[in-house]
């Protein structure tokens, strides 16, 4: 049954009223937008439209007002107060800004030696930045190794052994996913922090979190947070790195080379009063509720396979909640199929590649993910056809 609260916000996602037959279950690759959302473009775009950072005529004034306003936004969306929003730069999203770490932050302040913590069963955005700042260093005779942080399926979670043995006196600088785009569960990241120590800088991949948990900065002590603004109810094509220090080379905290998205970082700073007035937690209670209700029942559907953390293990365990992101696999029906079975009854879902870093055979599977516009029933009727497949 639908509470108040969330038949109120569900109704101010047009393109999800507007399609009762149909049921948006792929909110992990995109997610649908807010009027709130849809109008501040509008807005924008037709009070103030002009370059940001130059002119000195009221529209681009207020242009550049609105972008100083965003990264201000940004900051204190992460729990950093204080800072003016100095340590925000605004990106294309997750993968671009976690290559402007990568190569403008971090790139210089490796020594030949260092080793550095990434994850090598996560999104391919975050090993492949990592991955190209090793080949840079090699070309200037400059040896950096990558220790992985394998995920461990039991847990849900990193394996926390494999992390202690990783971490040691050269780990420089560790990148961490928050909530894993395949598996679902959030990591434990004050765990990370424990194992590198305080000086290591983490960089928090949380282009699946931001909307759906509450982050900040303060509780997670990382250096760098990086997300996507259209994973967040925002516009395609816009992100957000957030940096604790910016005294690196070459980092752009800020600046205004370039013309910004403008239109797009409008839109981000709608995208997060509105989370913030719908309430972080209550949107993670709902979506996390969600998750458990299609999981506990899709669990006891013999021919499926829910891929990473074990459901079955007992509740107070230290398994991870899922937060809106379930994959799964049928013994006989290959994924690409049950993709097109689900889309003929009205359910759009992400099929096949999800885009893992060294998945293999993994990337056969259909990934069911969520917000805060999706019902209980919705889930149980997607159930309910599951369980005719059986
Ligand atoms: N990291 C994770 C964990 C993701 O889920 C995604 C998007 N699927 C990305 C990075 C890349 O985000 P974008 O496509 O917005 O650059």
């Amino acid at each position: 049954e639908l509470s108040g609260w969330q038949r109120e916000l569900r109704e101010q996602f047009p393109i999800i009223t507007g399609h009762p037959d149909l049921v948006y279950f792929d909110s992990a690759a995109t997610s649908q937008k807010p009027r709130a959302v849809l109008g501040a473009v509008s807005e924008y775009l037709t009070t103030s439209n002009a370059n940001a950072g130059r002119g000195a005529y009221p529209w681009a004034n207020r242009t550049t007002a609105m972008v100083e306003r965003a990264r201000r936004r940004v900051g204190e969306f992460l729990g950093d107060t204080g800072r003016e929003g100095s340590g925000v730069h605004f990106t294309g999203g997750t993968t671009e800004g976690l290559r402007s770490v990568a190569r403008d932050w971090l790139t210089g302040l490796l020594a030949d030696g260092d080793e550095i913590l990434v994850p090598f069963a996560d999104h391919r955005a975050n090993l492949e930045p990592w991955l190209e700042t090793q080949r840079l260093l090699r070309l200037q005779g400059v040896t950096v190794r990558l220790r992985g942080l394998p995920y461990q399926e039991v847990s849900g979670d990193y394996d926390h052994r494999a992390l202690a043995a990783a971490a040691g006196p050269r780990t420089r600088f560790a990148a961490v996913t928050h909530v894993h785009h395949v598996y679902g569960g959030d990591m434990d990241v004050r765990r990370i922090r424990e194992a590198v120590g305080p000086d290591v800088p983490i960089c928090l991949d949380a282009a699946q979190s931001i909307g759906h948990l509450p982050v900040s900065v303060r509780e997670l002590d990382v250096d760098f947070v990086v997300f996507s603004g259209h994973k967040a109810l925002a516009l395609p094509g816009t992100g957000a790195v957030w940096a604790r220090d910016t005294r690196g080379p070459e980092f752009r905290p800020g600046g205004w080379q370039g013309t910004p998205n403008t239109a797009g970082i409008a839109a981000l700073t709608a995208a997060l009063d509105w989370l913030d007035a719908a309430g972080t937690e209550r949107i993670a209670r709902w979506t996390t509720a969600l998750t458990a209700r299609f999981t506990d029942r899709l669990h006891r559907l013999s021919p499926y396979e829910i891929l990473g953390c074990q459901a079955s293990l007992p509740a107070g365990s230290a398994v991870r909640r899922r937060h809106g992101i379930v994959t799964f696999r049928h013994r006989d029906i290959p994924s690409d199929d049950l993709g097109f079975i689900l889309f003929s009854h009205g359910f759009m879902v992400r099929a096949d590649s999800l885009c893992q870093a060294g998945a293999g055979d993994r990337e056969g599977a259909v990934r069911v993910s969520l917000h805060v516009y999706n019902t209980a029933e919705e889930v149980d009727r997607l159930l309910t056809l599951l369980e005719t497949l059986q």
